[in-house]
């Protein structure tokens, strides 16, 4: 059976599969080597990828896009607030998990973040299935770098759902540098730099490759920034110009947010290759056109802070590699949005004007490398995967809560994974009874600046004096970054063995469960209807062909009165259970009374 790699983005999606002694990108069904991770639905369908895309502007509030802004995050993190204030469709709070209310087949339905970037997957999967001809369940998903935990096991959940097996994860830039490594077949040691810049995740990676030996040595990134963010300057910008002119304040109109949304994104590429871009939308509010323009050196003025904490985070994990940047050999461009030609310059200036690599796809170089890594986790044995060696790092440090509520670093950032650490901790008062473990993730020294991970408590450590109570605690982090933390009450001898919980706001593996079987019936469903529709669409013919062909045959008035009033009256039902699709039965039971008249 074929292992897929599939990149899922936040604005696009592509898969590739190991095929042949190769890596082949996989097209969807309309040809396109990248699929909008757009889901959208509608009164008696559900679209995925560019037919959901070309939704967004009439069917906004039950078009959903990128959704991997809100994979792992709870529904107060600041910038979840921030980005629901732009979306065209809304976000509920359900025990500060962001949920999303779609109305679908006239019925509302309420989806998590898992549920919408399973559907995305599984599009992706259908892709590759009807690409290759055989059934696929084995894949690798690629997260950005800098995703924490908690993104990192959503996104592995919503993979789960959408029937697929997670075989594995990797860095998206860790992923394009083997794309990158596979292709050049660097012969001696090269140290790669990773500039990869989407449309919502920037992130950045330093790699060292010799041959199909891929050493990670640091990686740095922001999991808010990117293409959507740029776009968002610039409506922000349309909604203060509009205003001054029109005296039409847009902010709470979310369908012209969305319309401005549209033409401020094409705009921005635009940008990248032209110095000036129009910005037209007819009948925004109150009446009023929007007419106006964009000039290049304003889009970079209004979004100069975002381009220059790209060069921060470059400076911040040169140092964290330990590498100097005069030693960098090449810089790789991956992600849409490296084509601005200012993010080029400022990279460019700061490595001393090396030439910026872009011998590899910037759309598909992470998908490329997915497979690739898919390919050798099952087999390997392939000669152009031979001696595939990749050792990645974690991008943020794990540690345990202190008592005066510091972080106790145990596995810092940018250590080699897979790792164990064990850790030793001992009890604060004579005859300490329990213990309560507090797991955290972050930079920042006190612990209510980082990322919760879990708690747990030890109970039944047998009295002793303080210090004397002691509990030896396992940090083990797979290939994919996902970390289990294991306590062990060891005095006593009969250790018990506690795995940490899964975080408030993560799915249970009952709820996951209940969404296979959910993504089941929608699958289903999907299924009847394009079989329904496409019995429609059959009938409809066959009653304009017998219209037709009435007028060549020989026919008594009355023979025609009668087919004519029975087309007729086909052609009407259809018309008006066009929105609701009628059972198959009705269907077949209607082709078959003029199919009857006909043939008499
Ligand atoms: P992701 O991996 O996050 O889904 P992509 O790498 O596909 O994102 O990049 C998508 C982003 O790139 C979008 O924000 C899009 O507007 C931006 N983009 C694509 N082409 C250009 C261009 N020519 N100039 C500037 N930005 C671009
Ligand atoms: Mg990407």
């Amino acid at each position: 059976m074929p292992t897929i790699g599939i990149d899922l983005g936040t604005t696009n999606s592509c898969v590739a599969a190991f095929r042949n002694g190769r890596v082949e990108i996989i097209a969807n069904d309309r040809g396109n080597r990248v699929t909008p991770s757009y889901v959208s639905f509608t009164m008696d369908e559900r679209l995925v990828g560019e037919a959901a895309k070309e939704d967004v502007t009439s069917n906004y509030t039950n078009t959903l896009c990128q959704i991997k802004r809100l994979i792992g995050r709870t529904y107060d993190d600041p910038s979840v607030q921030a980005d629901t204030k732009l979306w065209g469709f809304s976000v509920i709070d359900d025990d500060n998990k962001p949920k999303i209310p779609v109305i679908h087949s006239y019925k509302s339905n309420i989806f998590c973040p898992e549920q919408i970037s399973a559907m995305v997957l599984e599009e992706m999967k259908n892709t590759a299935e009807a690409f290759l001809g055989e059934t696929v369940t084995d894949a690798v998903i690629t997260v950005p770098a800098y995703f924490n935990d908690a993104q990192r096991k959503a996104t592995r959940d919503a993979g789960e759902i959408a029937g697929l097996n997670v075989i594995g994860m990797i860095n998206e830039p860790t992923a394009a540098a083997v794309a990158y490594g596979l292709d050049r077949q660097c012969k001696s040691e090269r140290n790669v730099l990773i500039f990869d810049l989407g449309g919502g995740t920037f992130d950045v990676t330093i790699v060292e490759i010799k041959g199909r030996k891929f050493f990670v040595k640091a990686t740095g990134g922001d999991t808010h920034l990117g293409g959507e963010d740029f776009d968002n300057k610039l409506v922000e910008h349309f909604i203060s110009e509009f205003k001054q002119q029109h005296g039409e304040n847009i902010s709470d109109n979310k369908r012209a947010l969305n319309r401005l949304r549209v033409v401020c994104e094409e705009a921005k590429r635009k940008l990248s290759s032209s110095t000036q871009a129009k910005v037209q939308v007819d009948a925004l509010q109150g009446g009023y056109d929007l007419r106006s323009g964009i000039s290049r050196a304003k889009f970079e003025n209004l979004n100069f802070d975002y381009f220059k904490r790209t060069l921060d985070t470059v400076k911040n994990t040169l140092t964290d590699s330990g590498i100097e940047k005069e030693n960098i050999d090449d810089v790789v461009l991956v992600g849409g949005s490296t084509r601005i030609p200012k993010i080029r310059e400022m990279l460019e200036k700061f490595f001393d004007y090396m030439e910026l690599k872009r011998t590899i796809n910037p759309d598909e170089a992470v998908a490329y490398g997915a497979a690739a890594y898919a390919f050798s986790l099952v087999t390997g044995k392939d000669t152009v995967m031979e001696e595939f060696v990749l050792q990645d790092v974690i991008p943020l440090s794990i540690g345990i809560e202190n008592k005066s509520r510091e972080m106790g670093v145990i596995i810092p950032r940018n250590t080699t994974i897979p790792t164990k650490k064990w850790n030793n901790r001992q009890t604060l008062k004579d005859n300490q009874e329990k213990m309560i473990l507090k797991i955290f993730e972050g930079e920042r020294a006190l612990t209510k600046e980082n990322h919760f991970l879990g708690a747990f408590t030890i109970s039944g450590i047998p009295p002793a004096p303080r210090k004397e109570g002691k509990v030896r605690v396992l940090f083990e982090i797979n290939a994919s970054g996902i970390l289990h933390v294991k306590a062990i009450e060891k005095i006593t001898g009969n250790s018990s063995e506690i795995t940490i919980a899964r975080d408030k706001g993560r799915l249970s593996e009952r709820e996951i469960k209940q969404m296979v079987r959910e993504a089941e019936k929608f699958r289903q469903k999907d299924e009847e209807l394009k079989q329904r529709s496409k019995a429609m669409n059959a009938l409809e013919d066959f009653a304009y062909s017998v219209k037709d062909k009435m007028s060549q045959k020989y026919l008594t008035t009355r023979q025609k009165e009668s087919l004519m009033s029975k087309v007729t009256e086909i052609l009407h039902w259809l018309d008006i259970n066009k929105k609701e699709p009628v059972e198959m039965s009705h269907l077949e039971a209607k082709k078959k009374e003029l199919e009857q008249l006909w043939n008499d």
